[in-house]
């Protein structure tokens, strides 16, 4: 017994030694750098000709330009990347960094890369959202060498602006079976902070593990002491890309600037980085890095959301009218959520069949049942479909 808290001691110690000497390599030039050459500041060389990304609008060249960069970044990094076509003009950007221990089981940072202001050929898009691009590029440069338990997806997005199409587009046509999904870190919006009170947002809802997962990685603020002053949303936004994986029933969160304090050059012309609190934009970023490596180098204690996990009940038939047999291991607390994260009902299962009835949220189309296991060995969420 001793040794076995020994070596859970031990563990925990190594793991925060190995994201401490990862975070201290963060680097605010290089995060500016990437800013810079996303909004138009300074020059980027595409296919060997210098170019101005002076837009990212969906319909503009340099929207492109602006994924090409990505992509020589990522190749520059060591990463094969990949690019993922959808409609007439979307591009997602990605590459994968293979976990060493359990590649079927992926955590992703991502962000997306279009942007969008009036007029359409000026969407320069510093903090809306280079400042995230930036926070996913820095991570991809400091773990390519990194050796993680977990697999490593860093992605961006085209076409959020125009309704999260390319993370739609992504949730439909990336190859799930070969990378499950354990959990997403958004980044959307990370550099404005007029006030300057370091205040961020953590936004989650009751899919999958999302709100076990903003609960675990709050804390790390401080275990990392980065400075921000953060919060829980929840239930959060839908308005950026975790929301495509929400609706498919994974585990995500959304890293973001005080509502509070918003941008006040939001989809306009002028969210250039002369309006970026630096400090700000370097601590959501040391924050996301935090969150990604905590979890993608623990292999003893990660998310409970193994898919293999035997623990999670079934729910059958899924979709029905609303009656519903859910088969659980263990019997416990059945909390039913409605989408926009608020408790409907929760009542007591036991092990084995229960049968429900939930026709009385038929209108809503779908609902999140959580089960807390009585023994508090695991949580899990399944979306229930009511056609
Ligand atoms: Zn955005």
């Amino acid at each position: 017994m001793l040794c076995a808290l020994f070596s859970v001691f031990h563990t925990l110690k190594a793991q925060k030694a190995e994201v401490e000497q990862i975070l201290q390599q963060v680097n605010l030039d290089s995060l500016l750098f990437s800013v810079a050459r996303l909004t138009g500041i300074e020059k980027v060389t595409i296919n060997g000709q210098e170019q101005t990304i002076y837009s990212r609008y969906r319909n503009q060249l340099p929207n492109d330009w602006a994924a090409t960069y990505l992509a020589d970044r990522l190749q520059a990094y060591g990463y094969t990347p990949q690019n993922q076509y959808f409609d007439a003009m979307g591009k997602n950007v990605y590459a994968i960094k293979e976990g060493n221990l359990y590649p079927d089981r992926a955590f992703v940072i991502c962000a997306h890369y279009d942007a969008i202001a009036v007029p359409y050929d000026q969407a320069v898009g510093a903090d809306d959202n280079a400042s995230g691009c930036s926070g996913v590029l820095e991570a991809a440069r400091l773990l390519k060498d990194s050796n993680f338990p977990f697999t490593l997806i860093f992605v961006f997005f085209d076409e959020e602006e125009q309704g999260l199409l390319g993370s739609m587009a992504f949730n439909q046509q990336f190859d799930f079976d070969t990378y499950g999904i354990e959990a997403v870190f958004n980044l959307d919006m990370i550099g404005y902070d007029y006030n300057e009170d370091f205040k961020a947002e953590i936004h989650t809802r009751p899919y999958a593990n999302s709100i076990e997962l903003a609960n675990k990685i709050i804390g790390l603020n401080d275990t990392f002491q980065i400075g921000l002053d953060l919060s829980i949303e929840n239930p959060g936004t839908s308005a950026s890309d975790h929301d495509a994986f929400w609706q498919t029933g994974k585990t995500a969160v959304l890293l973001i600037e005080d509502e509070q304090d918003f941008n006040r050059f939001y989809h306009t012309k002028h969210d250039s980085m002369q309006y970026f609190n630096d400090s700000f934009l370097y601590r959501n970023v040391c924050f996301a890095i935090a969150s990604l490596c905590w979890f993608a180098s623990d292999k003893d204690n990660t998310l409970s959301i193994d898919p293999g996990n035997t623990a999670n009940p079934v729910i059958y038939p899924n979709p029905s009218n609303g009656r519903v047999w859910m088969d659980s291991r263990e019997g416990g607390l059945l909390r039913v959520f409605a989408m926009d994260g608020k408790l409907l009902t929760q009542f007591p299962v036991h092990a084995g069949p229960n049968e429900l009835d939930l026709s009385a949220w038929k209108s809503m189309g779908q609902v999140v049942l959580q089960l807390q296991a009585e023994s508090g060995s695991f949580r899990s969420n399944v979306l229930f479909l009511m056609p």
